[in-house]
This record gives C-alpha cells, sequence and structure tokens, in this order.
C-alpha cells in the first residue's frame, strides 16, 4: 500500500486539483471576489515548524498554477525571512498565524500589544493582509510538535504544576476588530463555514477525531461525508465534483519525502494524538477555572 502523507501524495492532490475544474483561491483573494464561482478551492497552510518543507511545497503548487496561503508564526525558528521571501515571490499569499494569547498568558491587553508589533512586520516585509489563529496545544513553551520537544515533557511534569494552557487565540477579537489593523480578513473567522467543506490535514488524517482548535464549529457538513479519511479519499471527492466550495488546510510540515522522517513524524504524532486526548480531559476538568480565568482578563 502507497503512504499517505508523503510529498509524492501531496503531488497527486495538487495534481488532481489542477486538472479539475475547480478554481483555486488564496484566502485573501477569496475574501475580495465579488462573486463566487460555483466550484472553488481555499488552499491553506499553517506553518507550525520547518519553514524549509513549505518551500517544497510552495514550489510544486507554483509548478502546477496553483497559488495558495501560507499563515507562518512569529517564533525564531519559524519566520526564516529568506524562506518567506521566496514563497512570496513564487506568487504565494504570506499570512501571520497569530497566537498572542498564548504567548500573553491570557492578558489580552498585552497580546493585542504583541499582535499589533509582530504583525506590522509582516505587513512590511510581505504587505500581509490576512491572519489566521494558531491553535496548537501549548504546554509551556513546548509546542509538542517533535520528538525532540516531546523528550522534555517528563521533566516538565515533574517540576511544574500549571502546565497546559488553553488559550484560544481568536479571544483577543473581544474588543478590538481586525479592521483596525489594516487586515481584510481572519482565514477561520472571516469565512461562511455554511457553504464550504472544511478538510483539515491536522494529525496526519482528513477525518476529525484527533483536533482540538483545528474544527470548525459550523463544519457539520463534514458528517454527509464520513469516507474523507485519507489524502486517495480528497482526491476522489475532487475527481467527483459534487462538493462546490472546499476549504482545504494542510500542514506541509507533516507530508514527508522519506520514511525516515515520516516515521519520526508519525512517532511524535501518536505522542500528541495520546496527549492530546488526555489535555482535552484535563480541559473538561479544569473548564470552570479556565473560563472565570478569561472573564477576570477581559
Ligand atoms: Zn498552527
Amino acid at each position: 500500500m502507497e503512504l499517505d502523507f508523503t510529498l509524492k501524495k501531496y503531488k497527486r492532490l495538487i495534481q488532481a486539483i489542477a486538472k479539475s475544474d475547480y478554481v483555486v483561491f488564496t484566502i485573501r483573494d477569496y475574501l475580495q471576489l465579488k462573486e463566487k464561482p460555483a466550484k472553488l478551492i481555499l488552499l491553506r497552510h499553517d506553518v507550525d515548524m520547518d519553514p524549509f518543507q513549505q518551500l517544497k511545497c510552495a514550489k510544486m503548487e507554483t509548478d502546477y498554477g496553483i497559488f495558495s496561503s501560507y499563515y507562518f508564526r512569529y517564533t525564531d525558528e519559524i519566520l526564516k525571512p529568506e524562506v518567506l521571501d521566496e514563497i512570496s515571490s513564487l506568487g504565494h499569499e504570506i499570512g501571520y498565524h497569530y497566537e498572542t494569547l498564548t504567548k500573553a498568558r491570557g492578558d489580552i491587553t498585552k497580546a493585542i500589544e504583541i499582535f499589533r508589533r509582530e504583525l506590522k512586520y509582516f505587513q512590511k516585509k510581505w504587505n500581509t493582509v490576512t491572519i489566521c489563529p494558531h491553535g496548537g496545544a501549548t504546554v509551556e513553551n513546548i509546542n509538542a510538535y517533535s520528538l525532540k520537544d516531546l523528550s522534555k515533557l517528563p521533566f516538565k511534569l515533574l517540576f511544574n504544576t500549571n502546565l497546559f494552557s488553553n488559550w484560544n487565540n481568536r479571544e483577543i477579537w473581544g474588543t478590538y476588530s481586525i479592521k483596525d489593523f489594516g487586515l481584510i480578513g481572519d482565514a477561520y473567522l472571516s469565512i461562511d463555514f455554511d457553504n464550504m467543506l472544511y478538510l483539515s490535514d491536522t494529525g496526519r488524517s482528513w477525518s476529525n477525531k484527533y483536533k482540538i482548535k483545528d474544527v470548525v464549529k459550523t463544519s457539520d457538513n463534514l458528517l454527509h461525508y464520513p469516507k474523507v479519511n485519507r489524502t486517495n479519499d480528497v482526491i476522489a471527492l475532487i475527481n467527483e465534483g459534487a462538493v462546490g466550495h472546499l476549504y482545504i488546510l494542510a500542514h506541509a510540515e507533516q507530508w514527508k519525502d522519506n520514511f525516515r522522517d515520516w516515521l519520526k513524524w508519525l512517532m511524535a504524532q501518536q505522542i500528541r494524538r495520546n496527549g492530546k486526548l488526555g489535555l482535552k480531559l484535563y480541559w473538561k476538568i479544569t473548564k470552570q477555572n479556565q473560563q472565570s480565568k478569561i472573564k477576570d482578563t477581559i
């Protein structure tokens, strides 16, 4: 059986899109459409780690005349200006993947300050006009995406009592509006998901069993497509062409080009998956606590 979530498989997906009659839009271009075509695909990438892997996907897409949106987190490991420059020059959109409420540990005023500063950098360098909240579970400065980071977890667990943060980065928009920042939209908040099939590859699966914040609330329409699990299912869906509007979120870093890297990712993912189920339970228990904390800060 052919491995799923390899760059080869991603190429198959891109080829299927390219030869279909779907029109592909970046989030920026979609939000400015006066009239929406009957068949369209929004293609978005969240850059949670490994900026260099994005470049491979970006080049591949450009080869097939496809242009998409890349949302970069503002961290030292991810924000490599030379990579963003190249992706931008290939014709893709550069967006800002914000996580400022997490960075400010729930302090909205501070979060807005950080947001303003980080966004300015994106705007100045890449004319960024759209943003997207980062939803990854953060465990005390560890974003559990790699085996290296995960290996720090047991140590942290021993010495820290308040480990898990469950800030929803979208919540900074209670008192402020994104329009105040010269933006045209947010890749979640500005999209009407009622008539859109939302497909996310989070956790190397297109089904939404293991997802925490990546699940769009109104995306009940996913229920009508229980068969969407593997990339081949997404390709079949595109070939079939029955769904008019598709929104595809792909994390380039998990589409590996050799088996060793593919397996390493899978191991880290297994830990994350089980960890996430654990985190869900933890948050359920402490929900009351978290909610009162959020109210206090507003
Ligand atoms: Zn993210």
